[in-house]
């Protein structure tokens, strides 16, 4: 498979000269299936940030046909929707999956809280083409020739799901906005590496991974609910993964912070790459 980092932000979009190279768009990955050909279309995209902008060039004027997962609905999971141009035409076809809630809100109900007017001109009924909105609960699934485990993942403010994608052959672990400080310090401070977390990364090919945080900044800032990145690489090590993505960076990390990231795990165990929009990753 072949997983394209549209956008890999977290919080806000961070525009700018000083964010350029790792790309200022919140958080999408496109999730394509691939014979080693890198132009097969994407079909399944994992949340709908600004980033989700970009997967409409990927698809060469062509409509967006697939599923679209959102891991919970915070504004940088889910504000890019009204202006995916490849999925609001008449002939998409979009099958829209979010966590279940506790109360039992339908997903469409819970889109137009923050799609609709006076927020935005138009609600999510008024996307065109064949939308379909869904919850899902923890377990697996299949979608697009997929098969998914979602597990529910420590954030704040709302429930959220990591999930972990198979073709068969590879697999890609996308764990963003995760406060595994949520459980308690951990062995080494930086959070539990818990069950959940831990099965979502066993042995895959790629773990896509919160990286908000520094260590340093966790005493001041963990209760927003995100993970170091020093934790991220303890649990792709822990859980066998094979190489590492850190993603959901925090907004204000300019390209010289994150080349500074890049550097300081350069000699880790496994191959860590810190996202940067439009980089494909093949599987
Ligand atoms: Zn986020
Ligand atoms: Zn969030």
């Amino acid at each position: 498979m072949l997983v394209t980092f549209c956008g890999v932000r977290g919080s806000t979009p961070a525009p700018g000269a000083r964010f350029a190279r790792y790309g200022g768009n919140t958080s999408c990955v496109a999730v394509s299936h691939s014979a080693g050909a890198h132009d097969a279309p994407p079909v399944l995209l994992l949340d709908a940030g600004t980033g989700l902008a970009n997967v409409t060039g990927l698809l060469g004027g062509e409509p967006f046909a697939g599923t679209l997962l959102l891991t919970h609905l915070h504004w940088d999971h889910s504000l890019g929707l009204p202006f995916f141009r490849a999925g609001d035409r008449d002939d998409a076809r979009v099958t829209l999956l979010m966590p279940d809630q506790e109360d039992g809100t339908g997903a469409e109900e819970l889109l137009s809280g923050v799609m609709s007017p006076p927020f935005f001109p138009i609600t999510p009924a008024e996307l065109r083409g064949d939308w379909r909105f869904g919850m899902i609960s923890p377990g697996q699934f299949k979608a697009e020739g997929f098969t998914i485990e979602a597990r529910e993942i420590p954030h704040k403010g709302g429930r959220t799901f990591g999930y972990r994608v198979s073709d068969g052959r590879s697999t890609v672990a996308y764990i963003t906005d995760h406060c595994p400080t949520a459980y308690g310090p951990g062995p080494d401070g930086l959070g539990e590496y818990h069950p959940d977390a831990v099965a979502l990364a066993e042995g895959a090919d790629l773990l896509v991974h919160d990286a908000q945080l520094l260590a340093g900044e966790l005493p001041a800032e963990a209760a927003f609910g995100h993970a170091a990145a020093e934790y991220a690489v303890r649990l792709a090590i822990r859980a066998g993964a094979r190489r590492l993505a850190l993603f959901h960076h925090k907004p204000s990390r300019t390209d010289a912070e994150l080349d500074d990231v890049a550097r300081r795990f350069a000699a880790a165990e496994i191959p860590v790459t810190v996202a940067a929009e439009g980089m494909t990753i093949e599987l």
